[in-house]
């Protein structure tokens, strides 16, 4: 790992202090591994700061800052660095509680209000004790990197160090990332990041990140540790709560698995043979069945069948059942996945029938309606859902509808 050091201060600029603690902090960082590339003084002067510090972490996997954390007008390192970094400035209850306790100590009476701005610290760091001083220092992570801010004065900087530091960065040296996924159906992406929301609002670690497809949300449980047991543990929580949210509509925790393979290999246990009769989904639904290597052991054969005169003739759909319900109906899916089934000699039959759109549509059966019949060893059952999406999305929508009833 790369680290770089950015000594903050006017005086160290024009000469009127010696730079020890960059000297202090190169050694150490040399004996804990660490490569460290560049060093820069820099005043204390805002605009100039920021490029320094995003010079450094675009570069570098770790910046050091020290000094400029003090409660003055001119510590502008915080407020540059959250900058820098993207993040907002917030206050942290524990580091006003601590400033309030060192001035009792020393018995200072009128605390002034910019002492204050020693609690407020970068959204979602960690907040390193001062034993020494009243400025604490902080550890900010952002996307892979790390940025160290650390007190000028050496009486504060080398005991904060030596008791924390230095085993932060041991611990990142050897931290690695390490992830676990959860993908989810049935129910809409706003749904269901409405269904974790206070967990997303307060993560830490492990992070949690939604990811929706047509039909599925997926969420990504991320943390960083030294080993997968250890992540296991961090994570372990948060994916026990997300299991109690979602339950039975979590259908793979596989990060390759796709939902018509959990699907293929559910009938392939069962030695199921399937057949689909497709009329608005024109093969879409056996064409990702097919996706799945194995298929072959339950697909035998299959129908597209978009026209009334097909339903009727490669499936049996009777003529009463189209004239008196219309191809788009209960009544119809339930005699396509019957006509499929028995039709191909399938255990499993599979009937879907709906409007796409963007035409055709009624007030009674609006764009978007999709019936889907199922009928499992002689079990038959309907299933209606109302799309809201283009044609393209409702026929892949339908898809994952007939993928999802199947799971069941
Ligand atoms: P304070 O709370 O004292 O303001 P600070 O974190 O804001 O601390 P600075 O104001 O930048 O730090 O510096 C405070 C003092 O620390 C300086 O006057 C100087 O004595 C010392 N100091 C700062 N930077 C360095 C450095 N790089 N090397 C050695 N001493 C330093
Ligand atoms: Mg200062």
């Amino acid at each position: 790992m790369v680290v770089e050091l950015i000594s903050v201060g006017t005086e160290i600029l024009i000469g009127s202090i010696v730079n020890t603690n960059a000297a202090y902090l190169a050694e150490k960082c040399a004996a804990l591994g660490l490569s460290c590339y560049h060093q820069s003084v820099v005043g204390d002067n805002r605009g100039r700061l920021e490029e320094s510090v995003k010079v450094a972490l675009n570069r570098s996997d770790i910046v050091i800052l020290s000094g400029g954390l003090g409660p003055t007008e001119d510590d502008l390192t915080k407020d540059v660095v959250a900058q820098a970094m993207g993040l907002p400035m917030v206050e942290d209850a524990h580091s006003k509680e601590r400033i309030q306790k060192y001035f009792d100590k020393i018995g200072a009476k009128d605390i002034t209000s910019n002492n204050w701005r020693q609690a407020m610290i970068p959204e979602g760091s960690i907040v390193v004790d001062n034993h020494n001083g009243t400025a604490p220092g902080i550890i900010v992570e952002k996307d892979g990197k790390t940025a160290i801010l650390l007190p000028g004065p050496p009486g504060e900087i080398r005991p904060m160090f030596e008791r924390d530091i230095q085993v932060y960065l041991e611990n990142l040296q050897e931290l690695r990332f390490f992830s676990y996924m959860i993908k989810v159906t049935e129910i809409g992406e706003s749904k269901a990041e409405m269904m974790i929301k206070d967990l997303i609002d307060k993560q830490t670690n492990p992070t949690i990140a939604p990811y929706a497809k047509i039909g599925e949300v997926h969420f990504r449980i991320t943390t960083s540790a030294k080993n997968q047991e250890e992540a296991t543990e961090i994570m372990r929580p948060t994916v026990e709560e997300l299991f109690r949210r979602f339950g039975d509509k979590i259908f793979t925790t596989k990060e390759e698995e796709t939902l018509e393979e959990v699907v293929v290999h559910l009938l392939e246990e069962k030695k199921y043979k399937i057949a689909a009769a497709e009329s608005c989904t024109g093969g879409l639904f056996m064409g990702r069945l097919i996706n799945v290597s194995g298929a072959s052991n339950v697909v035998g054969e299959s129908y597209i069948t978009y026209s009334n005169e097909a339903k009727e003739r490669l499936l049996g759909v009777s003529k009463e059942t189209l004239e008196k319900h219309g191809a788009v109906s209960e009544e119809t899916a339930m005699e396509m996945a019957i006509g499929a089934a028995k039709r191909a000699h399938a255990d499993v039959g599979v009937g879907i029938t709906g409007i796409a759109g963007p035409t055709g549509g009624t007030d009674e059966k609006p764009v978007g309606l999709i019936f889907i019949g199922c009928f499992i060893k002689g079990k038959t059952e309907v299933f209606r859902f109302q799309l809201r999406g283009n044609r393209e999305k409702n026929r892949d929508n339908g898809v994952v509808k007939a993928l999802t009833v199947l799971r069941q």
